[in-house]
């Protein structure tokens, strides 16, 4: 299918990005019936899910979920490589969306007030010309009723090579390239950090620490894939 698919979707933007159909009345992006066949985790319905147990020990997170499982070569990585290399950002947007229906089913995301996108290394950002992140937090905080919040962490730019590094030097490297940019903000609200695949979770949990080391607030954590 997939070059074939490809090359329809070229002509015809109105078709599923996963099997090339034509859309049906309602249906967006992605069709139903693929929809359906998503391998998804249902990480949302227990609390103490694999994502979550991450981040055990490390921040004091109030919940953390993922929304599909990311494996070699499956449908989801080629969904992931549309929304990241081949600017299929309405791909990030539907992804999202799905994903914050799923979390809308447990109370735990039921007071989400931002959905704060992972922000992009400058230098990707500027290489890739959109951040995959923010149309995935559009999406969720559409689905939660909530605010999609891109400007409230920005990274750092002068974040040194990692190669020459050990482990904990460069965990702590990891640690100092975010920032919060307004503080008062995000006070006693709860926020919800999101991004597109979550693998060590390194790089999530520094964004989410600094949040909640910026001011008092609670801070869950959110993917559309995990390993
Ligand atoms: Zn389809």
């Amino acid at each position: 299918m997939s070059w074939i698919s490809d090359f329809i979707a070229l002509f015809y933007p109105h078709t599923c990005r996963m099997c090339g159909a034509p859309l049906l009345k309602g249906e967006t992006t992605i069709c139903t019936k693929c929809v359906a066949s998503l391998p998804y985790t249902r990480y949302w319905e227990y609390d103490d899910n694999p994502v979550a147990q991450k981040f055990w020990g490390q921040i004091e997170a109030t919940a953390g979920c993922s929304l599909l499982h990311f494996r070699k070569g499956a449908k989801v990585r080629k969904l992931i490589h549309q929304l990241k290399y081949k600017g299929r950002t309405e791909v990030g947007f539907k992804l999202g969306y799905l994903l914050g229906l799923h979390l809308k089913t447990n109370p735990v995301y039921a007071d989400i007030d931002y959905v704060v996108p992972i922000p992009l290394h400058p230098k990707k950002l500027r290489k890739r010309g959109y951040n995959q992140s923010d149309y995935i937090a559009n999406g969720v905080a559409e689905a939660l009723g909530a605010k999609s919040a891109p400007a409230l962490v920005r990274r750092n730019t002068h974040t040194s090579t990692q190669t020459q590094k050990n482990r904990m030097e460069r965990f702590q490297n990891v640690r100092s390239i975010f920032e919060v940019v307004q503080p008062q903000l995000i006070e006693g609200k709860h926020i919800l950090v999101v991004d597109d695949v979550i693998t060590t979770g390194a790089t999530i949990e520094s964004c989410a620490a600094e949040l909640l080391n910026a001011a008092p607030c609670r801070v869950s954590i959110a993917s559309i894939g995990t390993v």
